[in-house]
């Protein structure tokens, strides 16, 4: 199975952020937006009207998020291009399969930094208890919405936390 980036790819997307998610200007996104509601930047065609100036305009937030690839696998998923203008019995669906997978892209992307970290330092059975767990991870996510729904993410990500533990405690090389 080929493993699924791990990186926003907007132009296959239809602005999930944009829209499930809510906006807090404090936090860097221009004006405060509750959860499930388009931005108002968010066009017909799913680009954002301000992309160009965002930083400029308050919304740094939305130039340094990145979901890690659970937008378009969620598009992909559903094979919608929903109006966001119009209420619709899919869009909750969508919503929560992508904050399921933006929870499971991250385990993932960590998971992945982990091995990166972890080539030539003669760690391979932590690696070999890795690599199966991303793989049944990245099966998961294809489940569609019934099997994310069943997907314990609190145990996964206490397996995780559990295989990195012993790292955080190694010794550091001497620079
Ligand atoms: S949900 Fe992800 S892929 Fe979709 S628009 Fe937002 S950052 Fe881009």
């Amino acid at each position: 199975m080929t493993p699924q980036p791990l990186q926003a790819d907007c132009n296959a997307c239809v602005g999930l952020c944009c829209v499930a998610l809510p906006f807090d200007a404090e936090q860097g996104f221009g004006f405060d937006k509750p959860a499930q509601t388009p931005c108002p930047h968010l066009q017909t065609d799913f680009r954002c009207a301000i992309h160009t100036e965002l930083a400029a305009q308050g919304f740094s937030g939305c130039v340094a998020f990145d979901c890690h690839g659970a937008g378009q696998r969620t598009t992909r998923m559903f094979g919608l291009r929903p109006d966001w203008s119009r209420p619709d019995p899919i869009t909750p669906d969508m919503f929560e399969a992508f904050f399921i997978l933006r929870r499971l892209h991250e385990l993932l992307l960590l998971a992945t930094t982990t091995q990166r970290y972890l080539q030539g330092r003669h760690l391979e059975q932590l690696n070999s208890w890795l690599e199966p767990w991303q793989s049944r991870l990245d099966a998961l996510c294809l489940q569609g919405l019934p099997g994310l729904r069943s997907v314990d993410l609190p145990r996964e990500q206490a397996f995780l936390k559990q295989l990195l533990d012993p790292l955080r405690h190694r010794p550091r090389p001497i620079q």
